[in-house]
């Protein structure tokens, strides 16, 4: 029996090689990190990254953090723009903030 998972799984594996929603809520941040040893540069404040995370609210309304790696940027900012015009969000909007994202990533 055909269902939604199913077709996620099929499409997800052969497109992308990794199993990942079509739709995701929340939004893509970049974030820098301190690694927490002493004698690190970052202890210097010359910190780790930039490293991009997905933040969203869970069911229970508790911030949920993800990390995701830069080859599946693109696949994520899809799924989370599909979310949103799903929700109601404007495509124009969501489309303004990745490319805000991307020309942050470019410019570090
Ligand atoms: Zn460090």
């Amino acid at each position: 029996m055909r269902n939604k998972f199913s077709d996620f799984r099929r499409n997800g594996r052969l497109k992308f090689g990794v199993l990942l929603p079509k739709m995701l809520l929340g939004s893509l941040q970049l974030e820098w990190k301190q690694c927490g040893r002493d004698r690190c540069r970052c202890a210097a404040g010359d910190l780790h990254g930039p490293y991009w995370y997905r933040r969203w609210r869970d069911e229970t309304g508790k911030q949920r953090k993800q990390y995701v790696r830069l080859d599946r940027v693109e696949q994520f900012s899809i799924a989370i723009a599909q979310q949103r015009v799903i929700s109601g969000w404007s495509v124009r909007q969501a489309l303004a903030k990745i490319r805000r994202m991307e020309k942050e990533l470019h410019n570090v």
